[in-house]
């Protein structure tokens, strides 16, 4: 027998908690540029999720920096993915509970979509949400409700700057990964997603400090930073 779908939830959290015998299912956006390797999670899981994908294809029209990165000028840049993708889902009554990102998406993507008046909690892979901010000279909202994971070995070289650069606000956890590269291993990232999606979704680094405290032989050196 199926369970009904929870009156109760909304924004991806229910009042009752995990005592609700209701069904939650809560909406993912997931923003391809950058962070394809969150899709497998996704799709596994999706009795939990309902997913929306923008951008399946690598190299598609949108796939180019912003002339604001010293890049050459094209028709179509990540940035446009905001205006002509993910506001008409939102505007016609789509939004997310979380969104999942990384790399392009963390830089471009998600700034933008702030910069139109849009928060909403997510997760960032290699966490790079400040580079933007410095070129657009803007300044961050407040409010955010942010998971940024950081790996040592990422190309990005933002392992030690971000606790310095990120904006520190309750609901931004910065959590870094001594053995992760620019791209996750696979598995390690998706025992490390349910923590950090409830992380976002909720401002509460719990989930993040239990899956640490639970799992001490992989999980003991990752690092967890909330500070504001
Ligand atoms: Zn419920």
């Amino acid at each position: 027998m199926s369970k009904k779908i929870c009156p109760f939830w909304e924004r991806g959290i229910c009042k009752f908690g995990d005592k609700c015998k209701n069904s939650h299912k809560y909406n993912i956006f997931l923003f391809g540029h950058g962070g394809r390797i969150m899709i497998d999670y996704c799709i596994i899981n999706k009795n939990k999720i309902k997913l929306t994908l923008f951008n399946t294809k690598r190299g598609d029209k949108y796939d180019n920096y912003p002339v604001i990165w010293k890049s050459k000028d094209t028709p179509f840049t990540l940035v446009d993915i905001v205006p002509n993708l993910i506001l008409p889902k939102i505007t016609s009554g789509i939004e997310p509970d979380v969104i999942l990102c990384g790399s392009r998406g963390g830089q471009i993507i998600l700034p933008t979509l702030w910069q139109y008046g849009y928060n909403y909690p997510a997760v960032v892979i290699n966490g790079d949400i400040v580079n933007h901010y410095k070129k657009t000279k803007q300044t961050f909202p407040n409010n955010l409700k942010l998971v940024l994971l950081v790996g040592a070995k990422d190309y990005f070289n933002n392992y030690d700057t971000i606790l310095s650069q990120a904006p520190w606000q309750p609901g931004i956890f910065i959590v870094r990964d001594p053995e992760m590269s620019h791209f996750p291993n696979y598995n390690r990232l998706n025992k490390m997603l349910p923590a950090m999606i409830q992380t976002a979704k909720t401002g509460s680094g719990i989930s993040l400090f239990q899956l640490k405290k639970n799992n001490p032989t992989e999980f003991s050196n990752l690092e967890i930073f909330n500070r504001f």
